[in-house]
């Protein structure tokens, strides 16, 4: 396929992408915290048509004993895609690319947890793709981070991350899944936002000296604007526990009088 050919299908004449996106927009984000109950932590999050569910065990004691470490926790990580979360039904059985995923996962969100605090002990992060279309593994780790503070696992800050491709030869921020197999490059980021450092980044693809500037800072600017709803989910989920605490201790004492 011509760089013309893909112009045509990628943007039309009015510079909307496929989805009507303009090229710096991102898809719709909704994320939830604590909507299970037997994990210690969770979090779901909808990106575009992304629908992932993170869950948090831990910190507990490790399992097999011999992988545990001395002086901090061990944070194990698993990003799996559902049969179902694809067009075609995906073999359960871990691929590689889900293998690599969740290692780099792991990177993405070692660096916020303060690990050192619970030594012998170990962390299982699961990431389950309920429906995939591009940019999983950034919504992941949105989702993850949520999941891990939602766990009451203290941490540096939170970790925010969002991929900016090229496509038909423009830089175009959060690529839907027909962006990313018919675009030129993809660049997942991830940060945490408190301090900009950078926990992970990959590249798919080709793009200029100037091109990976612009991405880079455009994938920058977007994990801070998706941060700020982690951080309003986050005050919302206890703001509604306080409430419900406090309830609680109103009909108890109520109770005793
Ligand atoms: P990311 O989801 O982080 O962008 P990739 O670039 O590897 O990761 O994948 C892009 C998209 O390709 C995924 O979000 C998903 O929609 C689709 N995809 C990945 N693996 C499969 C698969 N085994 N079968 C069908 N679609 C897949």
């Amino acid at each position: 396929m011509n760089q013309r050919e893909k112009a045509v299908q990628l943007i039309d004449e009015n510079g909307l992408r496929i989805d009507g996106r303009r090229m710096d927009e991102l898809r719709p984000i909704k994320m939830q915290v604590g909507l299970l109950d037997k994990a210690d932590g969770s979090a779901y999050i909808e990106q575009g048509k992304n629908k992932i569910l993170a869950a948090v065990y831990g910190p507990r004691e490790a399992h097999p004993k011999h992988v545990a470490l001395p002086h901090r926790a061990v944070l194990r990580c698993r990003y799996h895609m559902a049969p179902f979360s694809t067009q075609e039904r995906k073999s359960p059985a871990p691929s590689r690319r889900e293998q690599e995923l969740s290692k780099v996962t792991r990177e993405a969100l070692e660096p916020a947890v303060l690990s050192e605090y619970y030594p012998r002990t170990m962390i299982d992060l699961f990431i389950e793709v309920l429906q995939s279309d591009g940019g999983s593994r950034c919504a992941g780790i949105t989702g993850a981070s949520l999941a891990l503070a939602d766990a009451g696992v203290p941490m540096r800050g939170l970790v925010a991350a969002c991929a900016v491709g090229k496509i038909a030869g423009k830089i175009a921020l959060d690529l839907c899944d027909a962006e990313d197999k018919q675009g030129d490059a993809d660049l997942p980021v991830a940060i945490m936002p408190r301090s900009d450092a950078v926990t992970l980044m990959q590249m798919d693809g080709i793009l200029t000296p100037e091109e990976f500037e612009t991405a880079f800072d455009m994938a920058v600017k977007t994990c801070h604007i998706i941060h700020e709803q982690q951080k309003t989910i986050l005050k919302q989920r206890y703001l509604s526990i306080k409430q419900e605490v406090e309830e609680k201790t109103e009909q108890g004492r109520r109770k005793e009088e």
